[in-house]
């Protein structure tokens, strides 16, 4: 492609909206423009990458024996109904009603419509397992939009579903994505981790996000630098403490304190002289419609997520205060553990605490000194909260590291979720007819490319991979008008392109200093520049975008040298067996 010719619109301004570096980058460098919130296009050099990338997603799957299809993006209500996902989704899902007044979605993923062509097809166990997948548009209606393609709400998703007959069979399919998504980032030359997600009341490993390692990141993620634990934080475990008998005599007297005003725990602590560490949160919530009393350390913070799947709950919600009263006869920022009228269960922590300030369901008092058995008692201790800095991890007991990531991918082993609920069963070997089992694959596109820009770039701008750059090299003539120059070029191109390397020639009249800015912003990984004094004495210069490293090549030898880096690029990072970090 020459330059001259391509729909390249480079910039120098950065909408005020683009607070990561990838959106500013992805915006200057001309390959995304914004249409409206949320809502972007891409330009020539933009889809382009996108492109590569689906390429290398295709080869993986396939691998993997994954089959394409192509999906409606638009999906009858009645389908969403079955599932009961029509009133459980909420504002994300666009609806939209036709001229018929028949109600639909904009597909912000393809459970429901892959289950049903799969009820309606698949009969017998002969036809297992299956796995199908497509690269396609969704649509969510997302709160809050932002990071250019990251998080918008138009966006390209790849998005497989697997089908099994049993457990075992799913089980097969789940680690066959896994694998093969080890193997799509990793071509793509990008620092993750798998981490284990949380999978709902299905409990165990059964998801995995696949992160990015970026500062910007919106997940938070913990690992364990010494074996191979890695979790989101929202799924972390933390340890149960060592068993340690509570002895009744350490217990102190009860006593009231009068806490004007003290409600947060800064408050109390500040108040009572106490630290956090001896307080016990009270936090009052509804677990499908019941009451319960939930009780955690003062420095801890309560993982609602734990909650839900502890009690297998489809909805918990904060306590209003008309509740809190009723539960605890206080208003909101006094509730303590005694007297109430709900359930009680505590956080693991509390197993070793005695002598805690608690709030004393009076407004302005606490109580000092409450013991678990004396002054109330609980139903269960539970894993409740969020793991912190000084937990150990949950497999080795070893320190554990907090980062921040990108989440692009996702495996989930849907189970029988979905097969249940729209009636996808088939003939199994004994003659039963048995519910599908199911997982769910899904790898963000626009969002994949944006994590490399904001894993690859430098004060100059990006640095495209190899395998994902929108051309391989650019060809960079310093001076037009100089007729050996442009001539040694227009052949260099030609010469390139019969050997299947994609080049961009910059032809345009220009100065050197804006060519290589140009060449530098869009990151294409080699530059070859063709100046009338080395060419005088045979000679070219190569350039490597990432290292900026400059070789002098004897222009007989440039085809040879550029096609052998592009290969080394290449392996480079195919080599990095798995890509994990
Ligand atoms: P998130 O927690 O970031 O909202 P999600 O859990 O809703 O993601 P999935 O439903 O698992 O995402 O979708 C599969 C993949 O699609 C994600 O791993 C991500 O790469 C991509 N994706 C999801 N939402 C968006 C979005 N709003 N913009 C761009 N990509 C997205
Ligand atoms: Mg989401």
């Amino acid at each position: 492609m020459r330059y001259s010719e391509m729909f390249l619109p480079t910039t120098r301004e950065v909408p005020s909206d683009a607070e990561v570096k990838s959106h500013q980058l992805m915006i200057r460098a001309g390959l995304i423009r914004k249409l409206t919130g949320g809502i972007y296009s891409y330009l020539p050099l933009g889809y382009r990458v996108i492109k590569k990338f689906e390429r290398i997603i295709r080869e993986e799957m396939d691998r993997a024996g994954a089959q394409e299809v192509f999906l409606p993006a638009v999906q009858p209500a009645e389908l969403w109904i079955e599932s009961g996902r029509w009133s459980l989704y909420g504002k994300e899902l666009l609806r939209v009603r036709d001229r018929h007044n028949r109600d639909y979605c904009i597909g912000p993923t393809h459970e429901e419509v892959i289950t049903s062509i799969v009820r309606d097809e698949v009969q017998t166990y002969r036809q297992l397992p299956l796995n199908l997948y497509q690269i396609q548009t969704k649509f969510r209606d997302e709160i809050r939009p932002r990071f250019g393609v990251m998080r918008s709400r138009e966006f390209g998703m790849k998005d497989a579903y697997s089908f099994d007959a049993d457990e075992e069979g799913a089980g097969k399919s789940y680690q066959k994505m896994f694998d093969a998504y080890k193997r799509i980032f990793a071509r793509c030359g990008l620092h993750f981790r798998a981490v284990e997600a949380d999978s709902g009341a299905i409990g165990g490993s059964y998801s995995h996000e696949f992160m990015v390692t970026a500062d910007s990141g919106e997940d938070a993620l913990v690992y364990c630098p010494h074996c191979e634990y890695a979790a989101n934080l929202e799924k972390a475990e933390v340890i149960k403490p060592a068993f340690r008998p509570i002895d009744a005599m350490t217990f102190l007297p009860l006593e009231t304190v009068h806490t004007p005003d003290a409600r947060t725990i800064e408050e109390v602590c500040s108040f009572l002289q106490v630290k956090p560490q001896d307080v016990v949160k009270t936090l009052v919530f509804v677990v499908d419609g019941k009451p319960l009393a939930v009780l955690v350390r003062g420095d801890h913070e309560i993982n609602e997520i734990k909650l839900k799947n502890f009690f297998d709950a489809d909805s918990i919600e904060l306590a209003s205060e008309d509740i809190i009263r009723e539960v605890t006869g206080s208003p909101r920022g006094f509730a303590g553990p005694a007297g109430i009228k709900s359930d009680i269960i505590a956080d693991y922590a509390l197993m070793t605490m005695t002598n805690f300030v608690v709030g004393a369901n009076r407004q302005d008092y606490h109580n000092k000194n409450c013991n678990i058995g004396r002054d109330f008692t609980i139903k269960t201790f539970a894993d409740l909260r969020f793991i912190t800095e000084t937990d150990g991890c949950p497999r080795c007991g070893g320190p554990v590291t907090f980062a921040r990531g990108i989440e692009v991918g996702h495996v989930f082993k849907l189970g029988t979720k979905y097969s249940k609920a729209m009636g996808a069963t088939f003939l199994d070997k004994d003659g039963a007819n048995k519910l599908l089992i199911m997982g769910c694959y899904g790898i963000g596109i626009g969002r994949t490319v944006a994590a490399c820009v904001e894993q690859m770039n430098d004060n100059d701008g990006i640095i495209w991979p190899m395998p994902l750059a929108p051309f391989q090299v650019v060809v960079t003539p310093v001076n037009v008008s100089d007729q050996a120059t442009i001539a040694a070029a227009e052949s260099l191109y030609v010469e390139l392109q019969k050997k299947g390397v994609e080049v961009l020639l910059d032809d345009r009249d220009e100065r050197a200093g804006v060519k290589f800015k140009d060449a530098d912003l869009i990151g294409i990984p080699l530059r070859v520049t063709i100046g009338a004094k080395r060419l005088a004495e045979g000679n070219l210069e190569v350039m490597l975008r990432k290292s900026k490293k400059i070789s002098i090549v004897p222009l007989a030898n440039v085809v040879d040298s550029v096609t052998g880096m592009i290969e080394a690029e290449m392996i480079d990072i195919r080599s990095k067996t798995g890509g994990e970090e």
